[in-house]
């Protein structure tokens, strides 16, 4: 049976070290969270990032326009925001308004502010190899394939979903870590053969468990990203847990396993982006 890889454990260890090294620092970097309107789901997330930023000794606060704010607003504000030099990290929190394009709001952040890692500039630096700000969740993919001692070198590595903001830079990072990374998706002829033959598993579909039992090959490594609510409105992820467990060498809980690391990853991401701009690395 699967160890669990305790994802809220990791985190609380990323996020003490990185209150450590804030302590040591003669400034606390900054970070803006911008929340358009009320999306509820939005709501949680964005007090949990601001909890976790102060907790480590970030300078962090969260800014809310309303539901009706128009783009132009937004992107006064996210200028303002590139110009503050107290300002290291903005992170705008999706989804926003149907009168609110993201791409011109995400294309408007100063790249070495960019802590999502979701502008273009930095979506190019990761496909180059160039160091840059990298998306929060699968970095803390990464974080927890290393916590649970997978060997990457030569590893089959499967993702399965290639979105923007998980599966693309996901794959990105475990063909920069030597694994053999194959991509499938919604036209791929046979997930589960892909899948079973997969050494590090990494679902990020948000289908609540797509992924079957004998979908895992034996002694994979299982990295579940999805967070969705199945038909009774229980939180499960993209992988059918009980039956994944039996056969999977490690596998993470939904919750309790990528969600804890995407925050501290994004607290990562700000140390890294104030220590950058600020002439420290
Ligand atoms: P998305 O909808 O942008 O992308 C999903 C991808 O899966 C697409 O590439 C699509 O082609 C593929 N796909 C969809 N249905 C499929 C199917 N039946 N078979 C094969 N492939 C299929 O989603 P996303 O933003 O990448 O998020 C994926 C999941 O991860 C969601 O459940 C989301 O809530 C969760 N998520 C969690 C965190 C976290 O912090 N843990 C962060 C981001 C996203």
């Amino acid at each position: 049976t699967a160890r669990i890889i305790d994802g809220k454990a990791v985190a609380e260890r990323l996020r003490a070290g990185l209150a450590t090294r804030i302590a040591g620092l003669h400034f606390r970097p900054g970070l803006r969270v911008v929340r358009v309107g009320e999306d509820p789901a939005s709501g949680v997330y964005v007090r949990n990032k601001d909890r976790a930023a102060l907790a480590a000794g970030f300078d962090s606060s969260t800014i809310h326009l309303p539901a009706e704010a128009r783009e132009s607003d937004l992107l006064m504000l996210v200028e303002n925001l590139n110009i503050d030099p107290a300002v290291d990290g903005i992170l705008v929190q999706l989804p926003l308004p149907p009168q609110i394009r993201p791409e011109m709001v995400i294309a408007a952040i100063d790249p070495a502010k960019d802590v999502d890692g979701f502008h273009t500039v930095n979506a190019g630096k990761l496909v180059t190899r160039q160091h840059g700000l990298v998306p929060c969740t699968p970095k803390g993919v990464m974080h927890l394939l290393r916590e649970a001692g997978a060997t990457l070198r030569g590893a089959r590595a499967v993702v399965l979903g290639r979105s923007q903001i998980v599966g693309r830079p996901m794959a990105q990072l475990l063909l920069d870590a030597d694994c053999t990374v194959t991509m499938v998706h919604s036209n791929t002829r046979d997930l589960a053969a892909e899948c079973r033959r997969a050494e590090i598993l990494v679902a990020a579909v948000g289908k609540p468990e797509l992924v079957r039992g004998d979908w895992v090959g034996e002694g994979a490594i299982v990295i579940d990203v999805g967070i969705n609510r199945n038909a009774a409105g229980k939180l499960v992820g993209d992988v059918a847990f009980a039956e994944a467990l039996p056969r999977a060498a490690a596998i993470t809980p939904v919750p309790g396993g990528v969600g804890p690391m995407t925050i501290a990853c994004l607290l990562e991401n700000t140390l890294e982006a104030a220590l950058a701009r600020r002439g420290h690395t």
